[in-house]
Order: structure tokens, then C-alpha cells, then sequence
């Protein structure tokens, strides 16, 4: 069979080991005769993969005692509505910086909740997407959080600094669902880390959640139980049955992120695969990008074609090439490559090829 890179932006490609160990222990769990996803989540054998998935997350990004990890349900979406029903009271006000769709949809829903405000929002410069530097806006202290985006996955928008606010009195809360062990963290400048698995974790159905103690148990009295953080704390996020496979799953990958060299080494590959592709598109003009070059995504490359009309024609006959999901966001169009920790530099490498022979052809 041809070798196929896909480039999805979500749910998208795991390691192939892991995909490997999964299928190999599918029928077969540890000599259960069953497999992960057909045993209790509160018996033994479920409860090691478990706690061995939070200490190896523990110890990839660096998370001091004073956090908790709450492995949840409803994908990133869930915590546009649980960070402010856990955080934030009743009339309270929560302020949003905007770089992209998701920080936008994350703002909307808290506006059903708290009183929101917009900081500042990302602008086109000379045609490119810039994000305005924290000179120029600053977070009030009478805010109960302070939300931003790290990466937007469909606009190709990377953050790589952290929003401070006066004495770190306000919280802040990034949506981390698309560059989430990407590369090492400081956890300490942030209140609440958030990502839906389907990136760099795992299977769709896990939302991960690193939150600072003192911002447990301060929840609204009307939070459902399911996303009331310190009810999930207390029962070790199981409160009612967590996604086990997906749980199991995102274990293996933290697993091989360890024996890859941990987040240093990936953010070093991460930084290689998305300079090749960035150098393809900027190399003659055939190609364009529209980020500034400070907030290109490392992990969701967008690219336009000149001529757009030649865009169907890219897409078939990359597909053709094994080049596969290059199809850009509906709301943006054009392409985008996402190439989260799993994807190889080979992947990157056959598309930057693949693009410069189309370009040979058709430029
Ligand atoms: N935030 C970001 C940055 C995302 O990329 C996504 C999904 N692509 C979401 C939030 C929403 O995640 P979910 O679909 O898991 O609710």
C-alpha cells in the first residue's frame, strides 16, 4: 500500500507505535482477554493506566503539585462553557484577546455567562495577520480570568508569549487544544490550561485540564456536576465514567513522547518540520501565507495558492501522492498542513516536494 501523510487538523494522526501497541493489545489487554475498553474504569488494571497517564503528563510538562490534571469530557468546547462557570461569579467579567475562530467561539459562549470584554484583537498588517503586543492593551484586575488561544488551528495563528496581567492577580486561561505538548510550558503563568484530545493527546472524546488548586471550588452553584472541577478532582475525574479508551490511548502517546526525548525534542522537530514547509511557501511566490512571520502556527501551516483556480487540482493530485486532509477550513479555504508531534519529518518532507514539482508544472 502507498504511504499516506495525513495532514488532518483534527481528529488527526497519532505515532504509528502507539496505533501499533493499540491494535496489538486490542483483543488482548495486559492478558485480560478482553480489551481496555471492556473493563471497569474503577478496577485495577484501568486505574494504573490511568494514574500512569497523569504522572507521565505530570512529568512531561513540568506540572508543579499545586495544579491538578482533570481528565474530562466535551472536548474544547466544553471548557468554553466550564471555565466561566467554574471560575468566575455570577455578573462577574471575564476579558478575551481574539487571534481566530476559536478564541472568538470561545468568548461567545462565556458571553452566556459573564460579562465579556475584548482586549484587542488580531489585525491584517501589509496583508498579514498580526497580534497585537501586550504594550499596546492590558488585563483589568477587576476581571475573574483573562482568555486567550495559544494556537488557532484554522487560521494558522501562534502565540509563543504568555499575557501577563499586574501582580498575576487575574488567572489566565489558554485554550491550548491544537499545541499542547509541543513543546515545553511554563504552567506556572497560567490559572486553567485546557485541550480537546483529538491533536497532540489522543482520540476525540478527553479533555485535558490543568488548573491551579486555589481556582477549585469556587464554582457557580448551578455548574453540572460533570464539569464542576472540584467534583471531578475529588473523584479522580471520575465522577461518572470517563472516555477509558481514550484515556488509555492518550497514555500510550505521553508514553512515546518520553522515549522521543520529552517536549524539548519535539519542539526542536516542530520547529524543523514547519520552517521546511514555511520556506516552500515563501520561496517564490507561487505559494503565499498570511501570518506574520512572529504568529506562523508551528503546528497548522495555511497556504494559499497565487491562482486559486489551480486549488482542485492541487488537492487531487497531492491526494494522488498520499498527501492527504490538505484541504484548508472551510471558513478561511485554501490549504492548511497540520503537523502535529506525530506527523514525521518525512510527511513534511514528501509535501514541501510534492509542492515544489507542482509549482515546476503548473508556475
Ligand atoms: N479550541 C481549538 C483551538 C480547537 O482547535 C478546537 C477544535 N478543533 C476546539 C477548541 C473545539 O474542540 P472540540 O471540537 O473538542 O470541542
Amino acid at each position: 500500500m502507498q504511504n499516506i501523510f495525513n495532514f488532518s487538523a483534527g481528529p488527526a494522526m497519532l505515532p504509528k507505535e502507539v496505533m501499533q501497541q493499540a491494535q496489538d493489545e486490542m483483543l488482548n489487554w495486559r492478558g485480560l482477554g478482553t480489551s481496555v475498553m471492556e473493563v471497569s474504569h474503577r478496577g485495577k488494571p484501568f486505574i494504573e493506566v490511568a494514574e500512569k497517564a497523569e504522572a507521565d503528563l505530570r512529568e512531561l510538562l513540568s506540572i508543579p503539585c499545586n495544579y491538578t490534571v482533570l481528565f474530562m469530557q466535551g472536548g474544547g468546547r466544553g471548557q468554553f462553557s466550564a471555565v466561566p462557570m467554574n471560575i468566575s461569579k455570577q455578573g462577574g467579567v471575564s476579558q478575551h484577546l481574539l487571534t481566530g475562530q476559536w478564541s472568538v467561539s470561545a468568548e461567545a459562549e462565556a458571553r452566556k455567562y459573564t460579562k465579556t470584554e475584548i482586549l484587542a484583537e488580531s489585525a491584517l498588517v501589509d496583508g498579514k495577520i498580526v497580534v497585537p503586543d501586550q504594550t499596546l492593551w492590558s488585563i483589568s484586575d477587576q476581571a475573574d480570568y483573562f482568555h486567550y488561544c495559544t494556537n488557532e488551528t484554522v487560521d494558522g495563528v501562534e502565540i509563543d508569549w504568555v499575557p501577563k496581567s499586574d501582580n498575576d492577580a487575574v488567572p489566565i486561561v489558554a485554550d491550548m487544544s491544537s499545541n499542547i505538548l509541543s513543546k515545553p510550558l511554563n504552567i506556572e503563568e497560567y490559572g486553567v490550561i485546557y485541550a480537546g484530545a483529538q491533536k497532540n493527546i489522543g482520540p476525540s472524546g478527553l479533555a485535558l485540564v490543568i488548573v491551579r488548586n486555589d481556582l477549585i471550588g469556587i464554582e457557580r452553584e448551578q455548574t453540572p456536576s460533570i464539569f464542576n472541577y472540584q467534583l471531578q478532582a475529588k473523584s479522580g475525574s471520575m465522577y461518572n465514567t470517563p472516555p477509558t479508551f481514550s484515556w488509555y490511548l492518550a497514555g500510550l502517546v505521553f508514553e512515546w513522547l518520553k522515549t522521543k526525548g520529552g517536549l524539548a525534542k519535539m519542539a526542536q522537530r516542530n520547529q524543523e518540520k514547519s520552517e521546511l514547509l514555511y520556506q516552500q511557501i515563501d520561496s517564490t511566490g507561487f505559494y503565499k501565507n498570511n501570518v506574520h512571520e512572529s504568529f506562523r502556527s508551528k503546528m497548522n501551516v495555511t497556504f494559499q495558492l497565487q491562482d486559486s483556480s489551480l486549488d482542485a487540482m492541487f488537492l487531487e493530485q497531492a491526494e494522488s501522492h498520499g498527501l492527504v486532509a490538505l484541504k484548508g477550513h472551510r471558513a478561511v479555504g485554501g490549504m492548511r498542513a497540520s503537523i502535529y508531534n506525530a506527523m514525521p519529518l518525512e510527511g513534511v518532507q514528501a509535501l514541501a516536494g510534492f509542492m515544489k514539482e507542482f509549482e515546476r508544472k503548473h508556475g
